[in-house]
């Protein structure tokens, strides 16, 4: 992670802090975690921050008909064992109506369990930035592995400038999104980490509906909007969805934008993101 602040530097310490303890509450794989616990035992009481990450997670997956479902973990866990052969996936305890929260107590049905892989980053920055919010800071800008999320205009005048990844060449940029103020970009792409079975690569994002990698015209998503949390948990989703689910699913609401990376390379914005993509072609999608 990288967090670059102006103006109260103090706040440093707090930020990368908070964004420690979110690692090791929200974590499935580590032993000490809120989460690992309620994976062992279908049941526990967890702190305010998880029971507020798990309420929107919820939240998320409700309003992505479950393109987007943190009760995903058995599904990885299968894929990321399986060593020869591509696993039959077993979708029985996938489902986020498996989790039920009372207070500060959750519930997972038998056999359910809890990831957080695909929403915890853009949680972090989002919790990040309103912790900055509180104080005199100036700006910032917080970049956890293709999460970034800037606040206020940048001190120099100029604007923000935060490259898309070339999901054929991840180290270089394909496209570069330029805007002033506060927004968060989020982009979930097949490149970013795969399960190799058999000799044969398999990517890390999952279609809950079907058990297996998403598979359609899609190499990235990157959603544009205010909120870290909602472009982390759309990524995903939308990456699930493809790009004609996902374009129908963009004309239902108001509240993001998203620039699509097709396998064949090529690049669509929707009519929002297009006003701030430089530095490439590309085609709008209209409302
Ligand atoms: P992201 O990079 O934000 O798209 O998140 C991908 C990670 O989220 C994966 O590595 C899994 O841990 C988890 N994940 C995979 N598929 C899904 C899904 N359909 N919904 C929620 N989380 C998922
Ligand atoms: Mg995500």
């Amino acid at each position: 992670m990288t967090v670059r602040i102006w103006g109260e530097t103090e706040r440093l310490n707090e930020v990368t802090q908070l964004i420690r303890t979110l690692d090791a509450t929200l974590s499935a794989e580590l032993e000490t975690s809120d989460i690992y616990a309620i994976n062992q035992n279908k049941n526990g009481i967890v702190s305010d921050l998880t029971i507020e990450l798990i309420n929107k997670a919820l939240y998320y997956s409700a309003e992505t008909d479950g393109a987007f479902d943190p009760t995903i973990y058995p599904l990885v866990c299968q894929w990321r064992s399986a060593a020869d052969t591509p696993p039959t996936p077993n979708l029985e305890p996938i489902g986020y109506q498996n989790i039920s929260i009372s207070g500060d107590e959750i519930t997972l049905k038998s056999e359910s369990a809890l990831d957080f892989g695909g929403i915890g980053k853009g949680f972090a920055a989002q919790k990040s930035v309103e912790l900055l919010k509180e104080s005199e800071v100036e700006a910032a800008i917080l970049s956890l592995g293709g999460n970034v999320q800037t606040l206020g205009a940048k001190p120099d005048g100029s604007k923000w400038a935060i490259g898309i990844a070339d999901p054929s060449a991840p180290n270089e940029h394909i496209a570069v999104v330029e805007f002033e103020g506060s927004m968060a970009l989020v982009t979930s792409g097949s490149y970013q980490r795969y399960y190799e079975i058999g000799g044969e690569k398999y990517h890390h994002i999952l279609n809950p509906k079907t058990g297996y990698p998403a598979e359609n015209e899609l190499a990235s998503v990157t959603i544009l909007t205010q909120n870290g949390t909602m472009a982390d948990a759309f990524s995903t989703a939308l990456f699930v969805m493809g790009l004609e689910k996902a374009s129908e699913f963009w004309r239902s609401r108001n509240d993001f934008d998203a620039v699509f990376i097709l396998k064949d390379g090529s690049i669509m914005a929707t009519d929002g993101a297009a006003l701030l993509l430089k530095e490439c072609e590309f085609t709008v999608i209209e409302r």
